[in-house]
């Protein structure tokens, strides 16, 4: 039995992961301690909320006697820590949130940990600090370059990305210096349920929801890696209870897209739903373009990011030899799977977008 804290968990992979953790391990204890940004809600805890054996913490990382009080009030031995600014375009035009979050916010963990588990010695030998990070902390790849692997040097090109490099150090460091016994996973781009909709595919499904534009970043070759949530999910409950401490372990499923591609295919997706559900024509009357089959006609091309990276791949051959992940969803089921839940969930996706959610 664990008791944990998983940080962010009112974010989109967070909540994925604490819905995953108590359905798998209904005898855990789950404490979520999240700011509640705009990229958090609470709605997305829900499912969760009534379980007796889940904790909601409203409070920031950067609060190291919270962090520490948490951790000693619910005796927590695993701490899962997904909290960041996650958003490449909001990282260009406003870096400051990223370095508090993602630097200063990882190192106040990483104190906190250190004292109670190993200055304190509350659970000294039976702690884990996971840090889940990202695949763009090793830049860009050419079309033909090999992906990336656990041992490709660090080269990030955005302040988002740069901000998860310096976390991850951190969190090696900790491990070095200290003994603090911690893991970290690299995971590629995921899609799913609760994602926020300024996101990609999100935001074309619920923009096809709505027949408004859908914009694409310059020619739309940008390549993506893409992994379905619980996947993703499954592959740091992996890393906890098989990882080497002190390890790195990229989770993946071997699935490059050009964003262009993805959206072609939302578009034909959607235009089939209609299609084959006359109904959805009444729930959605907005959505004229896809009524019609030619919802592809929204395309639009925008001026590109700036240094928008061109491809990122994992190679997820170290966490498949040694932890023996495999991804459950195929990219054909995930998709179907995310656009029947926007379909469904219309009143979550709009309170998000109307920013009614937010407490
Ligand atoms: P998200 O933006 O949807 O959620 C982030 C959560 O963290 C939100 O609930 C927010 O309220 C919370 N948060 C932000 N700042 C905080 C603070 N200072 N204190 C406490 N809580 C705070 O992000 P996501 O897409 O769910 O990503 C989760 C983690 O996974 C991030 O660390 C991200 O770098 C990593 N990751 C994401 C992807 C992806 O495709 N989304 C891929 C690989 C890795």
């Amino acid at each position: 039995m664990s008791n944990l804290l998983v940080t962010g968990g009112a974010g989109f992979i967070g909540a994925n992961f604490v819905h995953y953790w108590m359905k798998t391990y209904p005898q855990d204890k789950v404490v979520v301690l999240d700011a509640l940004t705009y990229a958090g809600n609470k709605a997305n805890l829900d499912p969760v909320a009534e379980n007796p054996n889940f904790a909601f913490s409203h409070g920031n990382i950067c609060d190291t006697a919270l962090v520490e009080t948490l951790l000693k009030e619910h005796q927590i031995d695993t701490l899962v820590h997904f909290a960041a600014e996650s958003h490449v375009d909001r990282s260009i035009t406003g870096p400051d949130a990223f370095i508090e979050t993602n630097i200063i916010g990882t190192h106040s963990l990483l104190k906190a940990a250190k004292r109670v588990w190993l200055d304190e010695g509350l659970n000294k030998e039976n702690h884990r600090f996971h840090h889940v990070s990202t695949d763009e902390v090793y830049g860009t790849l050419g079309p033909n370059d090999p992906a990336f692997s656990e041992t490709t040097p660090y080269a990030p090109n955005s302040p988002y990305s740069a901000s998860k490099a310096a976390s991850d150090h951190l969190v090696r460091a900790y491990h070095h210096t200290y003994g603090l016994k911690v893991t970290t996973s690299n995971c590629s781009n995921n899609y799913g349920p609760y994602h926020f909709p300024e996101k990609l595919i999100p935001l074309v499904i619920t923009n096809i929801l709505q027949d408004k534009p859908l914009p694409i970043y310059g020619d739309g070759q940008q390549i993506r890696d893409w992994l379905y949530v619980e996947d993703h999910a499954r592959g740091i409950d992996l890393v906890i209870k098989k990882g080497r401490l002190g390890e790195c372990y990229n989770i993946g499923g071997i699935n490059e897209w050009a964003n262009f591609d993805i959206v072609k295919l939302i578009c034909e997706l959607m235009n089939a739903k209609f299609s084959e559900t006359p109904e959805l024509a009444e729930s959605f009357p907005d959505a004229q373009k896809a009524q019609q089959g030619i919802a592809q006609e929204l395309i639009t091309h925008v001026t590109d990011r700036a240094g928008h990276d061109r491809r990122y791949a994992i190679d997820p051959a170290k966490s498949n030899d040694e932890l023996g992940y495999e991804p459950v969803e195929s990219f054909a089921s995930g998709i179907r799977k995310t656009v029947q839940w926007y379909l469904n969930n219309r009143s979550w996706w709009q309170s998000v977008l109307s920013g009614d959610y937010q407490i």
